[in-house]
């Protein structure tokens, strides 16, 4: 491994604070990556990591890409995420969580906290009683169980992407192949189902499988058939790194947008599906939904707000996808580059504020003090 200063360099980083609890156990690291837009918040996730290292290297790249999701849904939030590094289901202990909850609250609001692999709605419920930095819990004011807003967040999306394909604007008679039909992909299902959509569905879980087929009267392929299947739109919602030079060769659909986090094993697999002439709707700016609706519990929780937030996924998948085409970049590119620009202007506001709050203090208190710097920009 590399030095940790060079790994926070190369990421670009805030702050990484290693947490070690030896009554507990607890050993944790909470990644802050950006509180350029404001507090930075992610998921915790409790992994038995093989080595300290692979944890860091997870807690750097998820903090990473949730400053890069918060960006692209225009939340005022930056970007971070915790480890805990502990098999969930056998070292998951109430004095690990307490001990959990406590190293969140010393971070003193720069980073909240959320559920995440091997983190319940009921872990969060607990935790809160050791921090105010939690969101994401079924009790007072909790938003609950995210993956249904997620779903809908993504409909949005798969909506807005029709178009972008030559397909029409609706979702009438479309064939949608989707991959995992756990939580997220279960609403998805129901909501393309209401929409006229014919679904052909995979799962490792044949409990999961026969509830869909019921109930939404779903055509089922092995695991291994969903990437060569007949449809118009593919959507990943089980794991990451699904595409890549093994699968997108094989596949038939116009669209791929799904709620999998981290879709795209390589940068190059994006360049592959473009020149299929596949969309390709950015994983993160896709599935947003979940974070719109946590985020919802710091201002405090209301549905219908949430539900119009989310509802903008439409908007923000439609303006990547022209961004991409008028600007002939990848649409991951196109997302990248809305979501740096706005984390430019938050940082050059900022900035500026500071400049000119010390400028006026400077004034008012007849200081003989040097004034602030004003930027160049803002100094007409
Ligand atoms: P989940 O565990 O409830 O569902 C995943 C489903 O995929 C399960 O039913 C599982 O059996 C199935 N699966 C696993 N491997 C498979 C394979 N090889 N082939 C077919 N099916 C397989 O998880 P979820 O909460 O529905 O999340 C789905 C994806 O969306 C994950 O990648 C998650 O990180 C991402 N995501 C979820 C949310 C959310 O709100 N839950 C938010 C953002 C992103």
């Amino acid at each position: 491994m590399m030095g940790v200063f060079h790994d926070l360099d190369a990421y670009g980083h805030e702050q990484v604070v290693f947490f070690h609890d030896k009554e507990s156990g607890l050993k944790a690291i909470i990644g802050v990556h950006s509180t350029v837009l404001g507090p930075s918040l992610g998921g915790c996730r409790m992994w038995k990591y093989s080595d300290e290292a692979a944890a860091l290297r997870d807690v750097l790249r998820l903090s990473r890409g949730m400053t890069y999701k918060a960006a692209v849904a225009d939340l005022k939030l930056g970007g971070g995420k915790a480890v805990v590094i502990a098999d969930a289901r056998t070292e998951k202990t109430p004095e690990l969580l307490e001990a959990f909850g406590k190293a969140v609250e010393s971070v003193a609001g720069r980073y909240i906290t959320a559920e995440d692999v091997g983190m319940s709605v009921k872990d969060i419920d607990y935790i809160r009683n050791f921090t105010k930095h939690a969101v994401g819990g079924s009790n007072e004011g909790g938003s609950g169980d995210p993956s249904v807003m997620t779903a809908f967040g993504c409909f949005q999306g798969i909506k807005a992407a029709l178009k972008h394909a030559g397909l029409g604007e609706k979702l009438e008679g479309v064939k949608v192949a989707v991959q995992g039909v756990g939580n997220v992909g279960y609403h998805l299902c129901s909501y393309l189902s209401a929409a006229g959509a014919k679904l052909i569905i995979t799962d490792i879980y044949p409990n999961q499988v026969e509830k869909v087929v019921q109930e939404f009267d779903a055509t089922v392929v092995t695991p291994d058939q969903i990437y060569s299947v007949d449809c118009d739109i593919f959507a990943p919602c089980a794991l990451g790194a699904i595409l890549n030079e093994r699968t997108i060769p094989q596949l038939k659909c116009k669209i791929v947008a799904g709620s999998a986090n981290n879709q795209l094993e390589n940068d190059n697999d994006g360049k592959s599906l473009a020149d299929k002439g596949i969309v390709y709707c950015p994983d993160y700016a896709l599935n947003a939904g979940g974070l719109i609706n946590v985020a919802a519990e710091i201002d405090g929780y209301n549905k219908e707000l949430v539900l119009s937030k989310v509802s903008k996924i439409y908007e923000t998948i439609d303006s990547i996808l022209s961004r991409a085409e008028s600007e002939g970049v990848l649409p991951q590119e196109a997302a990248a580059q809305i979501a740096e620009q706005r984390l430019q202007k938050a940082s050059f506001i900022k900035k500026a504020e500071k400049a000119i709050g010390e400028d006026f203090l400077n004034s008012t208190l007849g200081s003989q003090t040097k004034s602030a710097k004003i930027p160049e920009k803002l100094n007409r």
